[in-house]
């Protein structure tokens, strides 16, 4: 199957079959780590819908699906780790084991933030999941339990990840090209 290609893309990182090879070594992980447990996956929307699609469907043991979405509290207070839930997970999660799923970790901010906000649900446990990791940008510790890649400082979108909304539904994970987002 030919690959679509965009010009403002400037190399594929990594190809939908790659990424399905890996995301099928992540879900078996979990599938024997979580064994016998309450587990509740929550997506990070919205970039992590793909990766957690792929990913629950690949996992054989029982799971239920949750979703939270946040948003820090604008560009400049960033540094703060402030971030707004803008929608919270919809079913019990008291007593579960969580796995926060999240499409990349850059800073770290954002996971930080929601593992307190979960932790403070006294659920069994929360661990976390990231389809990619940036760690030459971490601000902040987090602890990520689960990574699918480990990918250099450079702005990647598709498999989810955007630019203003645009490129989510790329098959693979690829390079935006600076000029795109220094226009
Ligand atoms: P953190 O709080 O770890 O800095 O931010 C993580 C969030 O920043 C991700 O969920 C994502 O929305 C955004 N982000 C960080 N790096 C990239 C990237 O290379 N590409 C895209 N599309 N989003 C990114």
């Amino acid at each position: 199957m030919s690959m679509p290609s965009y010009p403002d893309i400037s190399r594929v990182l990594y190809t939908a079959q790659e990424i399905e090879d890996r995301v099928k070594e992540l879900a078996h992980a979990i599938s024997q780590d979580f064994s016998g447990q309450d587990v509740v996956l929550i997506g990070v929307l919205r970039g992590s819908f793909v990766f957690l699609a792929d990913l629950c469907r690949q996992i054989s043991i029982p799971v239920a699906i949750d979703f939270v979405a946040c948003s820090s509290y604008g560009a400049s207070s960033v540094s703060g780790g402030n971030l707004s839930i803008t929608k919270d997970v919809s079913g019990v999660v008291q007593g579960r084991s969580l796995i926060l799923v999240e499409d990349i970790v850059d800073t770290g901010l954002t996971l930080r933030e929601l593992k307190l906000f979960m932790e403070s649900k006294q659920p069994h446990s929360v661990h976390i999941i990231s389809l990619l990791d940036k760690p030459s940008r971490r601000k902040m510790e987090v602890t990520v339990d689960y990574i699918g890649f480990t990918i250099p400082d450079e702005f990647v979108v598709g498999y989810g990840l955007d630019y203003d909304e645009r490129f989510r539904h790329l098959p693979y994970i690829g390079v935006l090209k600076p000029e795109v987002y220094n226009k």
